[in-house]
């Protein structure tokens, strides 16, 4: 038995303040047979956080810990868990519970389990609320626990977790791979991964930014194509029908959004999957049933991704040397690398490191 952790964290107290994390202890989930507990060396900074921070999906528990790109140490784990021993460098991403039973997490679709629990605001059966990464141990199920590869080092690993992930699994499902072309729209983040793992499954990749300072980056990450949208508003005439799959990283729309220009440039039954969750009041642009009857084009979306999902990510991401764009903050910096990210200053991912513990 390891010496006992103190849960404790950055965390939001006040929402008009939402910048301006403090140390709070938490308690932490009871300690179950199939429960591993992780001291946090590394936590990566999502949107999510910052969504969640700044109440854009609605009111947040309080007070909160956010942070839900985890890497960290085991320090203990329950008599039935099987995969994990202490000392084992391992992950926790977005999700931290399902109900392990229904149809859904049978078969590998947990992400979509009407059950599911959130690794930061969400709540357990016996009203335990879920604090994040940004803190010094987590306890998870072993089921929602990811083994680290050696050839990933953890400020790496961390924020493959949630962004790397909800990337993945959609241009997995959708079949990126050699002689497909991906279109990736909005290169944050996530659009960042997008680009590093279509890459890596063998696809062509067409990146459009509306940023012209991050083309040369793109171009770096690997994207075959770099299409600055702002300077040509005609992109996508010469794109007409060539594309198999276009993720959308975008978690902002306007009316003006032209949706329909990315529509047409799927091919037969291509397929235009968002990923990103805009705030609340902001949906998708409005577009006509014309725009989807040229090409027979589908739009659909994608949730995280599932365990089975995430240890084939880390297996090709130590396979092909996926190394992602990070910058690397003390943990006590949280609320700057927020502040940076809502003001769009973030390239391409901002990972905390352990400053608590
Ligand atoms: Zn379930
Ligand atoms: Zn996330």
């Amino acid at each position: 038995m390891s010496k006992s952790i103190q849960f404790k964290g950055y965390a939001l107290v006040d929402p008009s303040n939402w910048s301006d994390l403090q140390v709070r202890e938490f308690k932490p989930k009871n300690f179950e047979p199939e429960d591993v507990e992780i001291a946090i060396t590394h936590c990566g900074v999502c949107g999510s956080d910052l969504h969640t921070v700044t109440q854009g999906w609605g009111e947040s528990k309080l007070p909160l810990v956010v942070g839900h790109e985890i890497v960290g140490t085991v320090t203990r784990v329950g008599d039935k868990v099987s995969e994990f021993k202490p000392g084992d460098r391992v992950g926790v991403g977005a999700q931290i519970g399902s109900c392990l039973s229904c149809k859904r997490c049978k078969m590998d679709y947990e992400n979509y389990c009407q059950e599911s629990i959130e690794t930061y605001n969400g709540e357990y059966p016996d009203g335990v609320v879920t604090q994040g990464g940004y803190s010094t141990a987590i306890r998870a199920h072993e089921r929602f626990v990811f083994p680290i590869p050696d050839k990933i080092e953890s400020r790496d690993a961390a924020s493959m977790l949630c962004a790397g992930l909800t990337v993945f699994s959609p241009l997995k499902t959708y079949g990126a791979g050699p002689g497909k072309t991906v279109g990736i729209m909005g290169i944050g983040g996530l659009g960042h991964y997008a680009v590093l793992f279509a890459k890596a499954l063998g696809a062509e990749v067409y990146a459009f930014t509306h940023d012209a300072t991050k083309v040369n980056d793109i171009k770096k990450m690997g994207a075959d194509h770099v299409i600055n949208t702002s300077e040509n508003k005609d992109f996508h005439k010469d794109l007409s029908g060539q594309l198999d799959i276009i993720i959308s990283t975008r978690d902002t729309y306007s009316p003006q959004t032209p949706l329909g220009d990315y529509l047409s440039m799927l091919f037969v039954h291509g397929k235009f999957i968002s990923v990103g969750i805009p705030n609340a009041d902001n949906p998708l642009p409005q577009i006509h049933p014309f725009d989807l009857m040229p090409n027979g084009a589908l739009i659909g979306g994608s949730h995280i991704g599932s365990k089975k999902e995430c240890l084939e990510m880390l297996r090709v991401a130590a396979e092909k040397g996926v190394k992602p764009w990070i910058e690397e903050l003390p943990m006590k910096e949280a609320g700057t690398a927020l502040r940076n990210l809502h003001d769009n200053k973030v390239r391409y991912r901002y990972v905390l490191s352990q400053d608590l513990a």
